[in-house]
C-alpha cells in the first residue's frame, strides 16, 4: 500500500473528533509531501532540528507538533513557528518555551506529559506535579496549556495499556473541571491508537501505520 492509502485507511478508522498527527520523524520531504497531497496537514517529529529543517522545506500552512522529548537548549529551533508541543515534562522546560515564545512575539500551545506506563524509562509527571504546574500556569503570558498527552507501556498486554490510557482519562476528566483550558488528550500510537480512543483519546500520533517502519 502507498502512504496515501495507508494514510486514507488510517483515517477512516478514526471518529470525526479525533485528531490525526501524522508522525513523520526520520521519514524523507518525499514521503510527507506524499501525505500532504492527500490531505494531511498536521505532522509530528520528535527532534526539534528535523522539525526545523523539515518545515523549511515543507507547505507553509503544515501544523507542525513537537511529539518527543524536548530539551531545553532546543526550544530555540521550533518556538517561531511550532503549533502544539506534546512533551511538556518540567516548570523548567515550560519556562523555556515562554521565554522563545515572548521573544517572537508568539503564544505556543503545550500539553503537559502524564508517566502512566510501568516502564521508568518513559518521561513524565505524576497528577500532584501537573496540578501544581497548572496552578502557576497564569503567570506565563506567552504559553498556553491545552491538554494532557501520555504513552502507554510497550506491552502486548491490552489490558494493561486500557488501564494505563483509563488513568489518563480521569486524571484529565478531573483536572479539566478546575482548568477548562484543558481541552486536549494526546494519547495513542499505531500499535495502541484504537484502544487509547475508545479510552477517551482525542488525538492520535500516528507514524509507523502510515509511513511504514523505521529503521
Ligand atoms: C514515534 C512516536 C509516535 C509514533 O509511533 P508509531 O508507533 O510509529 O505510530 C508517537 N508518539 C511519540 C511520542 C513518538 O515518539
Amino acid at each position: 500500500m502507498s502512504i496515501s492509502q495507508k494514510l486514507a485507511k488510517t483515517q477512516s478508522s478514526l471518529p470525526k473528533t479525533v485528531s490525526l498527527v501524522a508522525v513523520s520523524k526520520t521519514k524523507p520531504i518525499e514521503a510527507i509531501l506524499e501525505a500532504y497531497k492527500a490531505g494531511q496537514r498536521i505532522f509530528g517529529e520528535n527532534k526539534a532540528q528535523e522539525l526545523a529543517r523539515k518545515f523549511k522545506l515543507l507547505p507553509q500552512d503544515i501544523e507542525w507538533h513537537m511529539i518527543g522529548h524536548l530539551q531545553s537548549n532546543k526550544v530555540k529551533y521550533i518556538a517561531s513557528f511550532v503549533t502544539l508541543i506534546h512533551g511538556v515534562d518540567s516548570w523548567k522546560l515550560l519556562l523555556e518555551i515562554n521565554k522563545r515564545a515572548a521573544q517572537n512575539k508568539r503564544v505556543i500551545d503545550c500539553l503537559l506529559q502524564m508517566h502512566i506506563a510501568q516502564e521508568t524509562t518513559k518521561f513524565g509527571l505524576n497528577e500532584s506535579e501537573i496540578e501544581a504546574i497548572l496552578k502557576k500556569e497564569a503567570k506565563l503570558e506567552n504559553i498556553r496549556i491545552v491538554g494532557l498527552m501520555g504513552m502507554a507501556s510497550f506491552t502486548s498486554e491490552k489490558t494493561q495499556i486500557r488501564e494505563e490510557f483509563s488513568q489518563l482519562k480521569k486524571s484529565f476528566n478531573k483536572l479539566q473541571k478546575e482548568y477548562p483550558n484543558l481541552e486536549n488528550l494526546s494519547m495513542g500510537m499505531s500499535g495502541d491508537y484504537s484502544i487509547a480512543i475508545e479510552e477517551g483519546s482525542s488525538m492520535v500520533r500516528i507514524g509507523s501505520a502510515i509511513f511504514g517502519s523505521r529503521n
